[in-house]
């Protein structure tokens, strides 16, 4: 069978407390199924990947850290673009990785169930962009399907469990307020999240 190559936009090293535990080295991955209007890669997303990598040719790039990653808990996280469109590969480079590192993901859940599933068996820390709750700020902001990401977070908190999912709940500039953040918040706790993270997007034109 061919292999799953990832196509990679960027690769940061030694990040500390903003996408996991520990020490992380942020890999994005190309592509994304939605088109938010504030979005950071924006820019990024619209170039091709700088490369195509193999499982092993990643673990080659990012093991230069592992002392870091075994000494403070941490890993790698997988981001973009949407991550979980690539969630086989994460699946093959969590099969050759050390076990002690921690694998995360940063996703806005919007992929099809399959693409869950299969992540779910890689990936030790979920942290899901909601954007809101409320399916029609959803859909103005991200034009995508907010009940998708609704029935996917419900299958994700039940096949993996609420510890191993993180929710950051954006309050975003022309698009919500502080009142629907607080109601994405309830409604989140309502669904079973334990680990909510309210902040607020800083817009650069
Ligand atoms: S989900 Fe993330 S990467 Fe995709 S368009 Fe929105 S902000 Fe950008």
């Amino acid at each position: 069978m061919e292999e799953t190559l990832f196509p990679l936009l960027s690769l940061v090293r030694l990040r500390m407390g903003i996408d996991g535990r520990g020490v992380t080295t942020l890999v994005a991955g190309a592509g994304c199924p939605l088109s938010c209007r504030w979005c950071i890669n924006k820019r990024l997303l619209r170039e091709a990947p700088v490369e195509h990598l193999t499982a092993a040719e990643l673990l080659e790039r990012v093991r230069i850290d592992d002392l870091y990653f075994r000494a403070s808990g941490g890993g790698v996280t997988f981001g973009g673009g949407e991550s979980l469109l690539h969630a086989a590969f994460i699946r093959s480079f969590r099969q050759i990785c050390p076990e002690e590192w921690r694998i995360c993901a940063e996703t806005s859940l919007a992929v099809p169930e399959k693409q869950l599933r299969i992540a779910a068996e890689a990936v030790d820390g979920f942290i899901v962009d909601c954007k809101d709750m409320d399916p029609e700020i959803y859909h103005r902001y991200t034009g995508g399907d907010g009940e998708l990401m609704h029935s996917n977070l419900r299958l994700l908190l039940e096949v993996v469990g609420p510890e191993r999912v993180t929710v950051r709940v954006p309050l975003i500039p022309g698009y919500n307020t502080a009142d629907d953040q607080v109601r994405s918040a309830e409604l989140l706790r309502g669904f079973g999240v334990e680990k909510l993270d309210l902040f607020e997007y800083v817009v650069r034109e």
